[in-house]
């Protein structure tokens, strides 16, 4: 099990207009975090800030707080369901950041009294305000009264902009690559360091999927996370990158063709990739794709979008998503075809606001109507469910407007993250922008923000998939958490006491 923290842009500026003080000298604050389990790694999830009253600490070079304050903070955590997070700053520091044997002290000494109220773990935070960037660990309790420090490897400010800070032991900088030299200069190390330590996951191998793949293991990502339960079929080929004969001929899985090529291609020194053959529905699939730091949404069906919306809101992983439409004339002819790209993440349209999948349509999937021919053949020839007329120079156009959004998002070329929903129009070759936001009750931009596993749980079990997987000889997911051990006992039994 490895540890990381995801902020929201407003709650990470309100921390940080607190703790990076004009005068120069350290501040120390509270806020709350819920957890996020994935498969492999838990997410603090921090918002809701609790800053000092009058008296409640004091400002003298090494910040300290008085123990009401500690309890007031503690009590609210506990209301709200939530663990404690301990938070203070180091004027002018840059980069991840050391502790003082005084932090220690000042985290470990609290870490029982914070376990007692609120029953979770204290979480620790440090500001270097030189670059706001954030340092994290755990204070677990391993023994009565001995409560041990588990550094994160991340910490992740889902702003405008993505922005994650690494742990430089747990997750260093990957060496310069020879291969990597073209990519480099035109953007710099230092991006490309971030760039490379994002694990992006891509739901869906399909015609956009497979090119999204490809291009992130050439730009030198180091771990890529493929999920799709479906296998290769010869009604395939004409779309997917690296799909062969002899895939559909033995029902291959998809993420398997995927996976291989992208070994021989990749350009990182150490690069990783999960092929696994799940749906994002399924518990398992969920909690492999809340691992990553992104994802890519390429699925066209209601209820993995649905699910990619609750991981982009409720876990705070940004889920890049789009599509591609193909309009025919009454007589059959093309009338055109247009294709979209947007980021689903806090402060930005989700994917239900932009119509993207329908409530309603969830949960006739979710009752197996979607993969019933009755329901099928009943429905209009235009109904969503039916359209699949797809081209692969469209899927490479649509791969390509993800991918841009993708680097906007972390490179923000010229300043710029937030270039908003994008629509191509290939018969007049327009590019439509769209700049609204969430409807004003809108769940994902409200209650369920950074709930983490407090929200909905979007899962269920997927008949479809065990079919498609039982249908090829697939162990599945028979996928054993890769890291069990008493933190995910911990967390289980945490949940089910919730
Ligand atoms: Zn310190
Ligand atoms: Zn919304």
């Amino acid at each position: 099990m490895t540890f990381s923290v995801a902020l929201s842009g407003p709650t990470h500026q309100a921390l940080r207009d607190h703790l990076d003080r004009a005068d120069g000298q350290e501040d120390i604050c509270f806020a709350l975090w819920r957890p996020s389990q994935g498969r492999d790694r838990l997410t603090a999830i921090v918002s809701e800030p609790v800053l000092p009253g009058e008296g409640d600490r004091n400002v003298h070079r090494n910040a300290s707080f008085e123990a009401p304050y500690l309890i007031r903070a503690a009590e609210a955590a506990a209301a709200a369901g939530a663990g404690l997070v301990l938070l203070h700053s180091h004027p002018s520091g840059s980069g991840w950041q050391g502790m003082s044997n005084d932090d220690v002290n000042a985290e470990r000494g609290n870490a029982a009294r914070v376990k007692a109220i609120t029953g979770k773990p204290l979480l620790g935070m440090t500001i270097g305000t030189g670059d706001g960037g954030w340092s994290a660990r755990f204070w677990e309790k391993t023994a009565p009264r001995t409560f041990e420090r588990r550094d994160c490897e991340s910490v992740r400010v889902v702003g405008s902009k993505l922005q994650l800070n690494f742990n430089p032991v747990l997750r260093p900088e990957p060496p310069l690559r020879e291969e990597l030299r073209r990519t480099i200069s035109a953007w710099g190390q230092e991006a490309q360091a971030d760039f490379a330590r994002l694990r992006i996951g891509v739901v869906g191998l399909g015609s956009v999927g497979s090119i999204v793949a490809e291009a992130l293991a050439r730009m030198g990502v180091e771990h890529v996370r493929l999920l799709d339960f479906d296998g290769v079929e010869t009604l395939n080929l004409d779309r997917v990158l690296n799909t062969q004969r002899r895939h559909a001929q033995a029902g291959t899985a998809k993420v398997i063709a995927a996976a291989e090529p992208l070994t021989e291609s990749a350009t990182a020194a150490h690069f990783r990739v999960d092929p696994l053959e799940l749906s994002i529905v399924e518990p398992e699939g969920f909690r492999a794709a809340i691992d990553c730091d992104v994802l890519f949404s390429c699925v066209d069906r209601p209820w993995p979008r649905y699910a990619l919306n609750v991981a982009a809101y409720a876990h705070l992983v940004p889920v890049i998503d789009g599509g591609i439409v193909v309009s025919k004339t009454r007589t059959g002819k093309m009338r055109g075809a247009d294709w979209r790209a947007h980021v689903a993440a806090p402060g930005r349209r989700c994917l239900e606001c932009l119509g993207q999948y329908k409530p309603g349509a969830v949960q006739l999937e979710r009752e197996g109507r979607l993969d019933d021919p009755s329901y099928i053949r009943q429905l209009a020839d235009n109904d969503p469910v039916k359209r699949n007329e797809n081209v692969f120079a469209f899927s490479v156009g649509c791969a390509s407007l993800e991918l841009s959004q993708l680097i906007s998002l972390v490179i923000a070329p010229g300043g710029i993250a937030d270039v908003g929903p994008q629509l191509y129009h290939l018969s007049t070759g327009s590019l439509d922008r769209d700049g609204a936001s969430c409807e004003s009750d809108c769940l994902y931009a409200g209650p369920l923000l950074g709930s983490g596993d407090q929200a909905i749980d979007p899962t269920g079990v997927h008949d479809v998939a065990e079919q498609a997987r039982k249908r090829r000889g697939s162990a599945g997911p028979a996928l054993q958490p890769t890291a069990a051990g008493k933190w995910q006992q911990f967390w289980s039994r945490l949940r089910r006491r919730a």
